[in-house]
């Protein structure tokens, strides 16, 4: 039984492979086929394993082999009722399901409050929409009242983890060196932080935009170094302060410079072809009608987006603007 199992597994991969590599399929597929046909549970690490392995391959992005998926994710903050978190994960969901193929180009995943988490994590098992927690605690278990671990996130469905976000910042003082050690937890609990990054406007004004990002990344990079991390497990998002929620936008000029500083300080620590295949999302009132402008960018792959992202049709339509999915 055990031996059949492991066949029609490995039979499901190969096929998988071949037809990504004919660009007909995604991971998408992947989930699909491991989860109707063979049982693997959501959340096991092999299952996470390959699809964190897929997702570091696009071949297709802006027309460009550049190793890096496309990745759009959605920040509901604290915003929403379970009936609500419900209905607007459907409302997405049956969009992504009317654009068959643009699924393939974008990975898209939603971060609701904890408390949306479990009851999405059915309701989402094996689609096309992801699940990721806004926060978690660097520690595993024990005495952290209010606190909620990686490995909670996992089993309620997470493949992703916000951190360092700003308002986290400014309201629970969580600085550079807790950001760093939480993305070491959220390695270590097999989830992909997304470590946000941003000045704020009197840093800005003070010309010391890329000291502070510089001095919040290497935070982030001494602990996912020592962790051994992969490519593929670490997103960077970009987000000035000051944009966001402000519907102040970011110049492109402004998000290039940064998104390529950034880029740079990847290569100077891990590599050049590493630092390639990290994914640096913008995120900062990113809306329908400016997200095509940003996305454009050499560097930015993809948007963190919240107010926008509370409105199923601008979510869908900011996917949309992703150049791969015109
Ligand atoms: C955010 O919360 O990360 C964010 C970018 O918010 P908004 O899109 O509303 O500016």
């Amino acid at each position: 039984m055990f031996s059949l199992f492991i066949h029609a597994w490995t039979n499901s991969l190969i096929l998988f492979f071949i037809c990504d590599l004919q660009g007909n399929f995604t991971d998408f597929a992947l989930f699909r086929l491991l989860k109707a046909g063979f049982l693997i549970r959501m959340h096991s690490l092999p299952y996470m394993y390959l699809a964190g392995v897929v997702n570091s391959f696009d071949l297709n992005r802006k027309g460009i082999s550049m190793g890096r998926r496309a990745l759009i994710v959605g920040n509901w903050k604290m915003n929403g009722l379970i009936e609500i978190t419900r209905g607007l994960a459907g409302d997405i969901l049956a969009g992504l399901t009317n654009r068959e193929k643009k699924r393939m180009m974008c990975e898209v995943v939603i971060c609701p409050p904890f408390t949306g988490l479990y009851n999405l994590s059915e309701f989402l098992a094996g689609s096309a929409l992801k699940l990721g927690g806004q926060n978690m605690s660097e520690y595993t278990a024990g005495a952290h009242t209010g606190e909620i671990s990686g490995i909670m996130l996992r089993n309620v469905g997470c493949w992703y983890v916000l951190l360092g976000h700003s308002e986290r910042r400014a309201d629970n003082f969580e600085d550079n060196d807790q950001v760093g050690r939480k993305t070491a937890a959220a390695l270590r609990d097999g989830l992909v932080p997304i470590v946000c990054l941003g000045e704020t406007l009197e840093e800005r004004e003070q010309s010391r935009t890329l000291e502070v990002i510089e001095a919040q990344l290497s935070a982030v990079l001494s602990e996912f170094s020592a962790s051994k991390g992969k490519s593929h497990q670490l997103v960077l998002a970009y987000e000035p302060v000051w944009a966001i929620g402000t519907g102040k936008n970011a110049t492109p000029e402004q998000v290039q410079e940064v998104h390529a500083f950034i880029r740079k300080l990847l290569a100077d620590a891990l590599g050049a072809e590493f630092a390639d295949k990290i994914r640096i999302l913008y995120g900062g009132s990113v809306k329908p009608d400016n997200a095509e402008k940003l996305f454009r960018l050499d560097d930015v792959d993809g948007g963190l987006i919240g107010g926008a992202s509370l409105n199923a049709s601008d979510f869908l339509a900011i996917i949309d603007a992703y150049p791969n999915n015109l």
